[in-house]
């Protein structure tokens, strides 16, 4: 595997750094596990007011799953800190790249939704290499996303469920 710092380079996620990459095979399209962590101070941004707290109560793995690189799919593995914020109490730490339960990161929602438009949940999934039902919540996010941010630009409302019918499942 390359040297880390390319590995960053490479991900291109803001703030976090590559700590360790791990390949299940030899194959060209076997999954990578890419262990990260935040780059500089060990400080962690609250999810209730976003500011930076050093106090942490505890931590626990968390896995995403990413944009692939070249054939290979990716699932980032970060230990989420649980924080101590003298404003807000006990919470969780606050991650930009995803959204807060999502199992995808905002970039491979992103890519799963626009897919999610042109062709079925199903070959989406297939097509990023996640589930199903992965798929199908990535979806549901980025619609709601969509309808949040452009309420004046769409033609007319289409429900999620009418997209989904209009895919004659
Ligand atoms: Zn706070």
């Amino acid at each position: 595997m390359g040297s880390r710092c390319a590995c960053t380079w490479i991900l291109g996620l803001a703030g976090f750094r590559v700590v360790h990459t791990e390949s299940d095979g030899e194959h060209s399209d076997s999954r990578l596990t890419i262990r990260i962590e935040r780059r500089g101070l060990r400080r962690y941004p609250c999810s209730g007011c976003g500011r930076r707290v050093s106090r942490v109560r505890s931590m626990g793995d968390r896995t995403w799953d990413d944009l692939p690189w070249a054939a290979h799919p990716v699932t980032l593995v970060y230990a989420q800190r649980r924080v101590r914020c003298r404003h807000c109490g006990i919470r969780t730490e606050r991650i930009d790249f995803a959204d807060p339960k999502a199992r995808v990161t905002r970039r491979l929602r992103q890519q799963i939704g626009v897919d999610c438009q042109s062709m079925p949940t199903s070959h989406a999934a297939v097509r990023h290499g996640v589930s199903w039902s992965k798929a199908r919540r990535a979806e549901a996010a980025f619609l709601a996303d969509w309808d949040r941010t452009r309420p004046r630009h769409r033609p007319r409302h289409l429900g999620a469920d009418e997209i989904q019918r209009g895919k004659g499942q």
